[in-house]
C-alpha cells in the first residue's frame, strides 16, 4: 500500500509537482501517465526515497518515507529511469552485488535464480552487462528491483527505447510480477498503461489530472469526440447512414456548404 499525499517539488524556481496525491491498493498495478515533464520520475524518486519533496507525505505499508527510510526502502524494489547497472560486471556478479548492498536475507544462489527465471534471464548469468541487449539489460534492471523480495515496485518508464517484441515481454512480466507485488509504473503512452494497468494516475505539469480505470478513462476521453465532416448527397440519407455506425451518439445536420454539400 502506498499514500502519497500532497507533493510539492520545487527545483530552485521551477514547480515540478504541484500537490500531488494519490493511494495504490496492495496488489495493484498502477499507470502513472504523463508526457516528458509532466513529473513522473520527480514523484518516483521521492515515493522512493531518492529525493526530498519540498511538502508532502509518502508512506509505504504505513511507513512514512522520511521518519523511517531504512525499513520503508527495504519494501520497495526500484527501476529507475537510468537502470543502475555496473557494464563490467556479469549479471551474476551484479545481482551478487546487488544483494549484499540490500542486506538481503535467504539462500543467496537459489534466490538469485529465481530471480533470472522469472525474468528470463537465466541463459545470460555469465556474460559481461555491457554486451547485453537492451532489453537483457532492461531486464537485469528488472532483476536487481526484484532483489530482496520488496512488496512494492516503482518501475520508471520501463519500456523506452525497446523494440515492439521487448515491450511486449516486459509488459507481460510486469503483469506477472503484480501477482505478488504492489506495482507503479510511469510511461508517456496511454495505450501503453492500459493495457497493462488496473489504474492509472495521469499528471501533467506536475498536477493530477485524472484518477480512474482504463476503461473509465477511455469513456471519458471518447464522450466529448466530436467529428466535423462534409458529405456529398442526399442529406437524410447521409444522416441515417452515419447514425447506425456503432458507438455513434448522435448526429447534427449543420448546413450546406455548396449546392449538394453539407456540414
Ligand atoms: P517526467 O519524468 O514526467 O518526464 P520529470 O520528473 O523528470 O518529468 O521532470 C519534471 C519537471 O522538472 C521537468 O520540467 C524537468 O525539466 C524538471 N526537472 C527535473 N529534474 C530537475 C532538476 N534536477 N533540476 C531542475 N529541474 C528539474
Ligand atoms: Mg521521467
Amino acid at each position: 500500500m502506498i499514500e502519497v499525499q500532497h507533493l510539492t517539488k520545487r527545483y530552485g524556481s521551477k514547480l515540478a509537482l504541484d500537490d500531488l496525491s494519490f493511494q495504490v491498493k496492495e496488489g495493484e498495478i498502477l499507470g502513472l501517465l504523463g508526457p516528458n515533464g509532466a513529473g513522473k520520475s520527480t514523484t518516483m524518486n521521492i515515493v522512493t526515497g531518492y529525493l526530498s519533496a519540498t511538502n508532502g507525505q509518502v508512506r509505504i505499508d504505513g511507513l512514512d518515507i522520511l521518519e523511517e527510510p531504512k525499513k520503508a526502502k527495504s519494501k520497495i524494489g526500484y527501476l529507475p529511469e537510468q537502470p543502475p547497472l555496473y557494464p563490467d560486471m556479469t549479471v551474476e556478479e551484479y545481482l551478487r552485488f546487488v544483494w549484499e548492498l540490500k542486506g538481503a536475507k535467504g539462500n543467496r544462489e537459489e534466490k538469485l535464480g529465481e530471480i533470472c527465471a522469472q525474468v528470463m534471464i537465466d541463459d545470460v548469468t555469465g556474460r559481461l552487462i555491457k554486451n547485453l541487449s537492451k532489453g537483457y539489460k532492461q531486464r537485469v534492471g528488472l532483476a536487481q528491483a526484484l532483489v530482496g523480495d520488496p512488496s512494492v515496485l516503482i518501475l520508471d518508464e520501463p519500456t523506452v527505447g525497446l523494440d515492439p517484441k521487448q515491450i511486449t515481454e516486459i509488459r507481460d512480466l510486469i503483469r506477472g510480477l503484480a501477482k505478488r507485488h504492489t506495482v507503479v509504473f510511469s510511461s508517456h503512452i496511454l495505450t501503453e498503461v492500459q493495457a497493462v494497468c488496473d489504474r492509472i494516475v495521469v499528471i501533467s505539469g506536475g498536477k493530477k489530472v485524472a484518477d480512474d480505470t482504463p476503461a473509465g478513462l477511455a469513456a471519458s476521453m471518447s464522450a466529448g469526440r466530436q467529428l466535423d465532416l462534409l458529405a456529398e448527397g442526399d442529406p437524410q440519407q447521409v444522416v441515417e447512414l452515419l447514425s447506425a455506425i456503432d458507438g455513434m451518439a448522435s448526429v447534427e445536420r449543420l448546413e450546406e456548404k455548396e449546392p449538394g454539400v453539407f456540414a
